[in-house]
This record gives C-alpha cells, sequence and structure tokens, in this order.
C-alpha cells in the first residue's frame, strides 16, 4: 500500500514500450556478492521496492527488476555496494511531477 501511495503522489509515468532504464553492468552481481554479502541492499533502498529477490522453480534467489515502478530518485546509482547498476534517463520526459512541492 505505501509503495502504490509513493508511487500516486510521485505521479511518475513511463511508456511502457521503452527499453528499460535500469540497467546491471554485470548480470550476475546481486546473486554472488549483493546478497550473501550485503542480505540483497538493493531490495530495502528503494523507496519503490523495484528490487525484489524472488526464488526460481530450484528454489534459488534471483533479483527481479520492476522498472515501471521506479521514482527516479537515483539512490540505486548511488547506494549499489559494487556500482552496479546503472540509472539512465528514461524517454518521453517521464518522472516525477510533485504538484505540491
Ligand atoms: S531510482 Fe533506483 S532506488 Fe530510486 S526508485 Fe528507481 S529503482 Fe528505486
Amino acid at each position: 500500500m505505501m509503495i502504490l501511495s509513493r508511487k500516486y503522489w510521485s505521479n511518475t509515468n513511463h511508456e511502457h514500450d521503452q527499453p528499460a532504464h535500469l540497467q546491471l553492468r554485470d548480470p550476475n552481481i546481486p546473486e554472488i556478492v549483493n546478497l550473501p554479502k550485503y542480505a540483497g541492499p538493493e531490495s530495502r533502498y528503494c523507496p519503490a521496492r523495484v528490487y525484489e529477490y524472488i526464488a526460481d522453480d530450484k528454489g534459488q534467489l534471483k533479483l527481479q527488476i520492476n522498472a515501471q515502478n521506479c521514482l527516479h530518485c537515483k539512490a540505486c546509482d548511488i547506494k549499489d555496494p559494487k556500482q552496479n547498476i546503472e540509472w539512465t534517463v528514461p524517454e518521453g520526459g517521464g518522472g516525477p511531477g510533485y504538484s505540491i512541492m
């Protein structure tokens, strides 16, 4: 509920057919470094829960990126322990549009 509220308040919209604006430089880092060494910090610092560790059919936790929920705060671009997340500007001028600030 809180996640949906943040998304609503930020008035952030994305075009659904655009390329992902969040990329991993090395797709293996989350499972081989971030999860075992730092307990998957991306699933905690992101205010929109874009990053989720979900078990695959073998029970192995894999990082899922829900880029459509991104609020464009850029925390992940700064806080990833290995600087493995690359945030790029989304197409179409999307982003937060706070009306009460
Ligand atoms: S920029 Fe990164 S930390 Fe911020 S909402 Fe988007 S995915 Fe989450």
